[in-house]
């Protein structure tokens, strides 16, 4: 075994050149090169990877628990790059096509809550990364840890790429090299710059999945607190981009899962100079109509009850008490009293709370990042460069990212299906 190399079973000889070498052993990486081998075990595959250790991104996915992927995946789960590609790249390896690999592998996934979310049945993150090693070195892959990639160069005999401490020659590069969200895993967009060096366009990169920071101190007085709710993103004169689901208001502002879908949207918004307009229905079951006929109906049996109590049946009590109080309505007002111009501004409220987002938490909280290499410059049915032919280019790197719920793996699997089955089908080159 190399002396920097990841103590994985993996066998990772000192030959410094391989067919394919690919940069980023995190899920999209050691799945391009699983998928790959099982096609062609002829082909000699090397991983290079800056990090000591393989997979932390995986291991801390889920909660630690990996959320593998997703009962049910569209195109609609993403955002980013050419609707099309993204659609033609989820089919190539469908979700339950997903299910079926890790089977193959010994991971049997399990669906949990509502939404569709596939994990494993251990619990376990480690189980989905002890698996993909075992495969891959039941395959024979070599993998080289500590390999932090510095520079890679092409020309007519195939890609030099110089690592930390030596260099490596290939004729099929594949970069896999992550996003830049948490970058103490290793994954800190430089990967962004060595496809940007062979030829690649960056389309502007956000963070994805990111808690929001708010104005005011509404959220803080509401800190710890959790309930179903919706966000909005209007730009002006654009239809608004809506969310549903948990809402976690914090002592800087919100997070939860319906927080971290919609931050991308603000993001992108934000880096175009747009100060979206933001607000959150706080009963997102529940349209005007529905609203208003609910207190009618309250107020009729419960006359003397206080608005605070029938708020308090939708709504977390100290919510229902922070908004009555924030809008100057008395709490303890019996429903026979309350005004129609009252029960109007009080339902406008709870279905259009306004916030005021200062900014996101940054790549150091956000689980994903949206931007990155241009869709367009690929072949789609191979997710080879159409600027640098024989790099393939695969997982978060992409101009793709998903929802919460499974959604960003199953990408890197998807395309990372593409990607190797597409080198494993190309001929050798010599
Ligand atoms: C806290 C957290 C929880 C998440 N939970 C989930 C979840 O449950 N479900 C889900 O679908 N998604 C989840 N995600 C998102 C998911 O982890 C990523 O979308 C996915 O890991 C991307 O895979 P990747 O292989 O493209 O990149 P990464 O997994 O980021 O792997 C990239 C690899 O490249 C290496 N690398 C980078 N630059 C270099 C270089 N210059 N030289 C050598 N090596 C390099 C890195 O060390 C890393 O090993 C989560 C993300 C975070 C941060």
């Amino acid at each position: 075994m190399d002396g920097d190399t990841e103590a994985t079973t993996t066998v990772c000889s000192k030959d410094l050149s391989a067919d394919v070498v690919i940069v980023g052993g995190g899920a999209a990486g050691l799945a391009t090169a699983i998928f790959c081998a099982r096609l062609d075990a002829s082909r000699s595959i090397l991983i290079l990877d800056g990090a000591s250790k393989l997979g932390a991104k995986i291991l801390v996915s889920g909660g630690g628990r990996c959320n593998v992927t997703n009962k049910k995946v569209t195109r609609e789960d993403f955002w980013g790059g050419n609707p099309n590609v993204i659609r033609r790249t989820l089919s190539a390896l469908s979700a339950q096509e997903t299910v079926e690999f890790f089977g193959s592998i010994g991971v049997e996934l399990r669906e949990e809550g509502e939404i569709g979310k596939l994990f494993p049945v251990s619990n376990k993150a480690q189980t989905v990364l002890d698996a993909l090693l075992a495969e891959a070195n039941r395959l024979n892959i070599r993998i080289s840890c500590n390999q932090r990639v510095t520079n890679v160069s092409c020309d007519a005999t195939g890609f030099l790429i110089e690592a930390s401490d030596r260099s490596y020659r290939t004729k099929q590069l594949v970069l896999a090299t992550g996003g830049q969200s948490l970058p103490k895993t290793g994954s800190d967009g430089f990967g962004y710059e060595l496809a940007r060096k062979l030829g690649h366009t960056l389309i502007a990169r956000t963070p994805a999945l990111d808690p929001l920071k708010l104005d005011g101190d509404f959220h803080s007085q509401l800190s710890g607190i959790s309930h179903r709710a919706s966000i909005s993103v209007a730009r002006p004169g654009e239809k608004s981009v809506t969310a549903t689901g948990e809402l976690l208001w914090t002592h800087f502002g919100i997070s939860g899962p319906v927080a971290l879908d919609i931050s991308r949207h603000w993001h992108r918004a934000n880096i175009e100079g747009i100060q979206p307009k933001v607000s959150v229905s706080l009963l997102p079951d529940l349209d005007m109509s529905q609203l208003e006929s609910w207190l009618l109906d309250f107020g009729t049996n419960n006359p003397k009850a206080q608005i605070v109590t029938a708020l308090c049946r939708l709504l977390p009590n100290r919510v229902a008490q922070l908004v009555l109080k924030v809008l100057g309505v008395d709490a303890t007002m019996q429903m026979s009293q309350l005004a129609k111009a009252i029960r109007r501004k009080v339902i406008a409220a709870l279905l259009e709370w306004p916030i005021e987002v200062t900014d996101g938490r940054g790549y150091t909280f956000a689980e994903a990042t949206a931007g990155g290499v241009s869709l367009a410059e690929l072949n789609p049915g191979t997710l080879e460069s159409r600027k640098c032919p024989s790099l393939y280019l695969v997982g978060e790197i992409l101009d793709v990212d998903g929802r919460l719920g499974g959604f960003n793996f199953q990408w890197a699997w998807s395309s990372a299906w593409i990607a190797g089955t597409a080198i494993a089908r190309k001929k050798h080159a010599v």
